[in-house]
C-alpha cells in the first residue's frame, strides 16, 4: 500500500566515510564541474562515489527547462556551452580512474544543437584517453534536434543511450512541462534500433501515478525496444518542489521489477533509492 507518512527508514543513507569519496569530491570541484549526485541531493552519493563512480552534468548549471521535481537551476543560462567542459570532464575522469562514467546534460533548447556537440566531443576525449571506458550517455529529448543528435552521437557508439520519461504521461503537465510523451517515445525508439547501442530509461515513482499506469508506461517502453529499466522513489529535493504522493514499499517495487522483466527488459532495477545511473556498470 502507499505510504506518504513521513520518510520511511528504508530511504535514509549514511554518506560514506571512504576516502575516495573526498577524491570524487575534489577532482569535480578542482574542474569546475556539475555532478547530477551533488545538484540532485542523491541518496547513494556515498555508496557509488565511494565505488568512484560519478554522473557529470554537462552543459553547464542552468536548464531551459522547469520540471517540477527537479533540482538543478532553471532560466535563460547566460553563457554558450563551454567549449572546454568536455576536457575538464575527461580530465577529472581520468584522476578519478572511473571505468564507467554517465554523462547527462540540462536541457538547452537555446541551442541550434541542443548541446550535441559538447555530449559528442565528451565522448571523443573519454575514448581518446581510455580506448577502454564505459560510457552511457543520459540526454535530453533534442526538442528541434533529433535527427541531428542521432547523425552525430551515434557513431560514438556509447554501451547505452539513456533518456528518461520519468512518469505517466498525465503527469507530464505538473511534472514535465516542456516535455511530450511522443516526443521523448521518438527518441527512445531511435536509440534502440542503433547498432551496439542499448536504449535505457527511468521512471520516478510517487508523483501520484497509479499502477496500471506504470504498466502501460512499460509496455509502451517494450514495444519500442527500449532494454534498460530504472525505477526509484521520487524525493522532493525542497518545499519549492512537487510533494511526494506516495513513498512505495519495496515489495511495490519488486513486483514491477518482475513485471518488467516478463515483459522483456534486459537490465531492471527498482528500488526506493534507484536512480538511472545506480549501479549502471553492471
Ligand atoms: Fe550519482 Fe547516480 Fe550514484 Fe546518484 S545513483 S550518486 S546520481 S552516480
Ligand atoms: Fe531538470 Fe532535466 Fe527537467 Fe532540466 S530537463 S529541469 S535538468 S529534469
Amino acid at each position: 500500500q502507499p505510504n506518504c507518512g513521513p520518510m520511511p527508514a528504508w530511504i535514509r543513507q549514511p554518506l560514506g566515510q571512504d576516502p575516495h569519496f573526498g577524491l570524487t569530491r575534489t577532482a569535480v570541484q578542482e574542474n569546475a564541474l556539475h555532478t547530477v549526485c551533488e545538484e540532485a541531493k542523491c541518496p547513494n552519493r556515498g555508496e557509488c562515489w565511494s565505488r568512484g563512480t560519478a554522473t557529470f552534468m554537462i552543459l553547464g548549471d542552468t536548464c531551459t527547462r522547469a520540471c517540477g521535481f527537479c533540482a538543478v537551476r532553471t532560466g535563460r543560462p547566460e553563457h554558450a556551452p563551454d567549449s572546454d567542459e568536455p576536457r575538464r570532464v575527461a580530465e577529472a575522469v581520468a584522476r578519478m580512474a572511473l571505468k564507467y562514467v554517465v554523462l547527462t546534460s540540462v536541457n538547452r533548447d537555446d541551442q541550434p544543437d541542443g548541446g550535441t556537440g559538447i555530449f559528442a566531443e565528451t565522448v571523443r576525449l573519454l575514448r581518446a584517453a581510455n580506448p577502454g571506458i564505459g560510457i552511457e550517455l543520459l540526454t535530453p529529448d533534442f526538442r528541434n534536434c533529433q535527427d541531428q543528435a542521432l547523425a552525430r552521437i551515434a557513431p560514438l557508439a556509447p554501451l547505452v543511450w539513456g533518456h528518461n520519461v520519468e512518469t505517466a504521461p498525465n503527469l507530464y503537465k505538473t511534472v514535465r512541462p516542456g516535455a511530450d510523451y511522443a516526443r521523448s517515445l521518438r527518441l527512445l525508439e531511435a536509440a534502440a534500433r542503433l547498432p551496439e547501442i542499448e536504449a535505457k530509461t527511468a521512471l520516478m515513482l510517487g508523483l501520484g501515478e497509479t499502477e496500471h499506469e506504470v504498466l502501460d508506461v512499460l509496455r509502451d517502453l517494450r514495444a519500442i525496444g527500449v532494454q534498460r529499466l530504472a525505477l526509484g522513489q521520487y524525493l522532493r529535493p525542497s518545499m519549492q518542489h512537487l510533494p511526494v504522493r506516495a513513498y512505495i514499499e519495496p515489495a511495490q517495487f519488486e513486483y514491477l521489477a518482475q513485471a518488467a522483466r516478463e515483459m522483456g527488459f534486459s537490465w531492471v532495477k527498482a528500488g526506493p533509492l534507484v536512480r538511472s545511473s545506480y549501479h549502471a556498470e553492471d
